[in-house]
């Protein structure tokens, strides 16, 4: 029933005895792949178990959503999955209270551009087209989790207000006029950054940084996805302007 667990033990026998016997250095992170295709799941829970994750599988979608009720610290998610769907995981991951700010890095043979957006839109924090090189994917999952880290470390109880909207560091929450936005935490991560410095115009290059981590290979209108979605969240209080041939700034 649970391949997962059979295939670890089966790649760790083709291990040289030198890493068997090493001592394992756990990181305490729990990522959870939800992935169809046996073959990459293998290679994933080697390589995150390799370098100290703790790796969930699930490998179906049913089994996906019941798996995110633990609440992993990262979510690997295939779009094409037998059963329920990896957008439609998304979409379900982003709508309930307990997942809904899981981290996920959808993983997905689609390469068309537009499915990189509508990935993004339902709310995806990262995106990697396949084939890839674990090792590429191994430094988005560590660049994920390091920004899903920072801001609650660095600025706990910071409260980061500007006109009628308002941003609360410590509870991880954001308001318009005291009315709470369902944000997702890439959206959360750009009005952070663009309300810290309402006037500065940012370009896109630099929101992507803040807002979806260094080093992630995204189009640059990825961005503006972001953005849309956000504008349309914040409503009346909308207040982020277009700068154009630029990127956006937050009015003053
Ligand atoms: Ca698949």
């Amino acid at each position: 029933m649970n391949t997962g667990v059979n295939f670890v033990k089966d790649v760790k026998k083709q291990k040289p005895s030198t890493s068997v016997t090493a001592p394992k250095v756990r990181n305490g992170i729990k990522v959870l792949v939800i992935e169809d295709e046996k073959a990459l799941v293998d290679a994933l829970v080697y390589n995150l178990d390799r370098d100290g994750y703790e790796v969930m599988v699930a490998h179906d979608g049913q089994d996906g959503l019941r798996k995110a009720q633990e609440i992993p610290d990262i979510i690997l998610l295939d779009i094409m999955l037998p059963g329920i769907n990896g957008v439609e995981i998304l979409r379900e991951l982003r709508s309930n209270e307990k997942t809904k700010a899981i981290p996920v890095i959808v993983v997905s043979a689609k390469s068309e551009e537009t499915d990189q957006v509508v990935g993004f839109s339902l709310g995806a924090d990262d995106y990697v087209t396949k084939p890839f090189s674990v090792k590429v994917l191994l430094q988005r999952i560590k660049a994920l989790q390091r920004r899903s880290e920072l801001p609650v470390e660095e600025v706990a109880g910071e409260l980061i207000v500007h006109k009628q909207v308002k941003v609360d560091m410590a509870r991880h929450r954001a308001f318009v006029q005291e009315e709470e936005l369902d944000l997702t935490p890439t959206e959360f991560r750009l009005l952070e950054c663009l309300l810290r410095s309402p006037g500065r115009a940012f370009s896109r290059q630099h929101l992507m940084d803040s807002a979806i981590g260094e080093g992630a290979i995204v189009l640059e209108r990825t961005i503006d996805v972001h953005i849309k979605t956000l504008r349309k969240k914040l409503g009346s209080m909308d207040m982020i302007e277009t700068v154009r041939g630029l990127g956006y700034r937050f009015k003053e």
